[in-house]
């Protein structure tokens, strides 16, 4: 079980993430909550990538390949994982195939949450409010979206290319959309299966 959520800022991955892996039993590695978690504890790599973050911009493609290659590498993750929040860029998803060639790179499913831009600025406002991230901020909104225009959206047209992907409507309550990934994810594994 290896899935990777795709999906602009807001598109509720994290959430749908979570839900996906504790009914898998696998891990959901957040490379945004890791940044956070390091930017909190004052590690070195925090130190270096606060300020990219409250931007709103990316950090660079070679500090996030360590970060994951470390993380898939540990023991929990190898019966699988879901990926939230990386790849982000073509570089980050070409890397994440070299990790993965060899033991399965067949095995990914992208679920590529689609939820419409209105609906994306309406969510990124509204949690600014309750959850004061310092990269929820309008001006850093609105840099998130850009980036992700430029630099991830590419990944959808790539992963399609490999016969990887599944779109998702994204739009409804939690359950809902948590039972569309479901089953998205039931008929990728029967047609991997049938192959
Ligand atoms: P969201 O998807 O809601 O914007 P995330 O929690 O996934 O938020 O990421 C927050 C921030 O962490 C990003 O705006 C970016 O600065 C940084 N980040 C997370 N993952 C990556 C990644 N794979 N590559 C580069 N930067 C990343």
């Amino acid at each position: 079980m290896r899935i990777v959520f795709l999906g602009p800022p807001g598109s509720g991955k994290g959430t749908q993430a979570r839900l996906l892996a504790e009914r898998l039993a696998v891990p959901a590695i957040s490379t945004g909550e890791m940044l956070r978690e390091a930017v909190r504890e004052g590690r070195s790599l925090g130190l270096k990538v606060k300020s990219i973050m409250e931007c709103g911009d990316l950090v660079p493609d070679d500090l996030m390949i360590e970060l994951i290659g470390e993380r898939l590498g540990r023991p929990d993750a190898g019966k699988g994982f879901i990926l939230d929040g990386f790849p982000r860029t073509v570089e980050q998803a070409a890397a994440l195939e070299r990790m993965l060639s060899g033991n399965g790179n067949r095995l990914l499913t992208v679920v590529n949450l689609q939820v419409p831009e209105p609906v994306i600025l309406d969510r990124l406002h509204g949690r600014s409010a309750q959850e004061h991230r310092a990269d929820d901020r309008p001006g850093a909104i609105a840099e998130r979206l850009r980036v992700y225009h430029e630099r991830t959206e590419p990944l959808i047209g790539y992963y399609r290319g490999r016969r990887l992907l599944a779109d998702v409507d994204g739009m409804g309550d939690v359950d809902e959309i948590g039972t569309r990934i479901g089953r998205v994810i039931e008929r990728a594994d029967r047609a991997r299966g049938a192959a």
